[in-house]
């Protein structure tokens, strides 16, 4: 508006007063119209692929039950990473009111200069022990500690052999990097195995991997990887972020649940699904790593501390999960309601035992119109297609939740069976 206002009034009698400042203004109009036109262009682009993402406004807090803008009623969310429902429980919720008093609404601050609270210290040392590791660092989000630890650990006489369908954040992370990067087919231990034979000159090696990953919710095969990788000897690092809180007997992740938690180094993994939904990402492992982080991690250490709220609650969730492993399985034994229930209707789910459960359909728009369907049941799910998914492999995602009733559950199944019929995808 400013810059409009000012070269409005460039054409009147301001030029005469300050013609040299009334030029630049132009051109610098010209270059803001320039690059008007070009994000246009690009934004009718994505528009015209058919890969335009809209965003639902959603007018409660996060739940199994929600509220949704033009949508009437309570909707259903099986859309969520809310794995444990804690993004709203009761208990969780007090402890960011709690903290927010206590200890303020920020930091104004990185970590370094004055922006370590004791709750910051104890939430690290909460962590570490709930992944059995020696030391934890916090970070603002997963996404920063995936961006800030491979350029630490690894230098250009390393090497990293990374799952090709690893999250987007690693990838960035492993860029950052000067490394050797090999990128082995997914979850393919023959290739694996290839890629560590060509990396055997290397200094160190890493092999990097999800725990789970979110499309598909399959399971990264953790003892082989372990075993190839002592074959080796390279180290093991998995991200967590779809683990953390519910695989595994005591809801530790994917390395609890397949026997490997003395096995894998280093674990980074995010506050802002199951431990309370909030914000925050962390890397747990080895006591030199996590103080050479501390050193010279880049986004540790130029951006802004944790708030105080949001370590309130991601701690009330830690220590939720460190004293009792109800909740975990109770989203287990949901999980296994749904995948039976929707399996002996007819439809395929893919994954694992995991609460992620992509309904396959194949066709995008399929994918599509069924999701707006099912939201006509009052059930809240999205479809996935290319490019997040492979071609021909659209499907919608159902996540579970522990806050999720059996009927809540039973309603979810009955609107696919009923959506599903309407669209021909089962008799
Ligand atoms: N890693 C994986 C596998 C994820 O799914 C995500 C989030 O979607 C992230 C990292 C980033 O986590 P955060 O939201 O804490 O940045």
């Amino acid at each position: 508006m400013a810059l409009r206002a000012a070269v409005t009034r460039a054409g009147g009698p301001l030029r005469a007063a300050f013609p040299a400042r009334t030029a630049k203004a132009s051109r610098g109009y010209a270059a803001a119209a320039q690059a008007r036109s070009v994000l246009e262009n690009e934004l009718a682009a994505i528009r015209a692929a058919g890969t335009w993402k809209g965003e639902r406004v959603i007018k409660s807090k996060q739940g199994a039950h929600i509220h949704v803008d033009g949508s009437r009623g309570d909707i259903l969310n099986f859309c969520a990473n809310n794995y444990l429902g804690l993004s709203s429980h009761p208990e969780v919720v007090q402890a960011g009111v709690d903290a927010l008093k206590m200890y303020g609404a920020g930091l104004s601050s990185v970590r370094f200069i004055c922006g370590t609270q004791d709750i910051h210290k104890d939430l690290e040392q909460k962590l570490a022990k709930f992944h059995e590791r020696e030391d934890c660092i916090l970070y603002a989000s997963c996404f920063d500690a995936n961006a800030g630890l491979f350029e630490v650990l690894l230098g250009p006489d390393d090497a990293v052999l990374s799952d090709e369908l690893n999250h987007a954040s690693i990838i960035d992370g492993i860029r950052l990097c000067r490394a050797k990067r090999f990128r082995y087919k997914h979850m393919d231990l023959n290739d694996l195995e290839d890629k560590l034979k060509e990396a055997e000159s290397s200094r160190l090696r890493l092999v990097v991997t999800d725990g789970v990953f979110s499309m598909d919710g399959d399971i990264a095969p953790l003892q082989g990887i372990c075993d190839l990788a002592e074959k080796y000897g390279a180290m093991v690092f998995i991200d967590e972020c779809h683990a953390t809180g519910f695989l595994g007997a005591r809801g530790r992740g994917t390395d609890e649940l397949l026997g490997v938690m003395d096995r894998v180094q280093i674990v980074n993994s995010t506050l802002g699904k199951a431990l309370g939904g909030a914000a925050g990402g962390y890397t747990v492992g080895p006591k030199p790593l996590i103080e050479l982080l501390r050193q010279r991690s880049r986004p540790y250490l130029f951006s802004n501390s944790l708030p105080p709220p949001v370590v309130g609650s991601a701690t009330r969730a830690v220590e939720l999960l460190l004293a009792s492993n109800e909740i975990a399985q109770s989203m287990a034994a949901k999980t296994m309601r749904f995948r039976n229930a929707m399996t002996q209707a007819g439809f395929t789910i893919s994954g694992a035992a995991h609460p992620i459960c992509p309904v396959m359909l194949g066709d995008a728009q399929l994918a599509s119109l069924m999701a707006d369907d099912m939201l006509n049941f009052g059930v809240y799910v999205i479809g996935f297609s290319y490019p997040v998914v492979p071609k021909g492999k659209a499907r919608i995602r159902v996540q579970i939740s522990a806050a999720h009733t059996d009927q809540d559950i039973d309603h979810c199944v009955d609107a696919f069976i009923q959506t599903g019929r309407k669209h021909g995808v089962i008799s």
